[in-house]
């Protein structure tokens, strides 16, 4: 094979669709003109147009809250990835987290504690995703403290204060969806929680394992590991490895062809 057939075979090999008939139309050129057009057409081809990902599900496909305990996966037809994140101790994370939703389209529920400056530093960037639904705002409690050590009434004060603070600063409702945090609850606390009117403790099938410092690569064997249907997915606004991931994450997601969704955008609000 001479140097003008190779890069005719090279470019009908590596370009798709109309750009194969391109590169077959420039195989008629001279051998300059040839790798010219080749070069060119994997410039091309190179900037197709990046993989989107999927809508979410109709809202006829909605079920109710299955109920009676903690919710730890999604029903459905299988292709559902519920990504929720927690805490806001990093404000730069909630930013670039909620911009990476801006961009790409994943649908997200936050599990905020509004005791954090991220979630008023950020309001003016996250208040239109929330409108729009592609970002849940649930309740982590206003200060992150593990329930099962508090009294009933605390347990209903810090559900109180910070879900009046999201619906203050957000105006939405963050019921009946609270994280309590480290997963820590028990029947005093749910029922304390339920007397608030946060009667779904949502915790989790698997994990991005990144409440503390980890690495990049970690993160995203974790997302291999656990983006998986019908999971419930955590993560952490709380370090920046994440944020640095978000290709790789999208990756897994659409190689997986999972379709992200918020918990609103499957269940039925009670
Ligand atoms: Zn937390």
């Amino acid at each position: 094979m001479d140097r003008r057939q190779f890069l005719c075979t090279l470019a009908a090999a590596t370009l798709s669709g109309a750009a194969t008939a391109a590169g077959a139309t420039a195989c008629s050129s001279t051998s300059v003109g040839i790798a010219t057009a080749a070069a060119d057409e994997t410039t091309t081809a190179a900037q197709a147009p990046a993989r989107s990902l999927l809508p979410p599900p109709p809202t006829s496909a909605r079920v109710p809250l299955p109920g009676g305990g903690a919710l730890t996966a999604l029903p459905g037809s299988g292709d559902l990835l519920a990504i929720t994140v927690d805490d806001g101790v990093n404000s730069e994370v909630v930013r670039l987290y909620t911009q990476f939703a801006k961009d790409t389209g994943v649908r997200l529920t936050y599990f905020a504690n509004g005791q954090y400056a991220s979630w008023t530093d950020n309001a003016a960037l996250l208040r239109p995703l929330v409108e729009s639904g592609q970002i849940q705002l649930g309740n982590h409690t206003w200060s992150h403290s593990d329930l099962t050590t508090l009294s009933k009434s605390q347990v209903v004060d810090e559900l109180t204060k910070n879900g009046k603070f999201l619906r203050n600063t957000y105006g939405v409702d963050a019921a009946p969806y609270f994280r309590p945090p480290y997963g820590k609850h028990n029947a005093t606390t749910d029922s304390a929680a339920a007397d608030a009117g946060y009667t779904v403790p949502t915790l989790w099938y698997g994990s991005l394992s990144d409440s503390s410092l980890v690495t990049e690569d970690y993160i995203v064997s974790m997302a291999r590991q656990y983006f998986t249907p019908n999971a419930i997915v955590i993560g952490h606004l709380n370090y920046l490895p994440v944020t640095h991931v978000y290709p790789q994450l999208v990756d897994v997601i659409l190689d997986r062809k999972l379709r992200t969704v918020t918990l609103d955008d499957v269940f039925i609000r009670p």
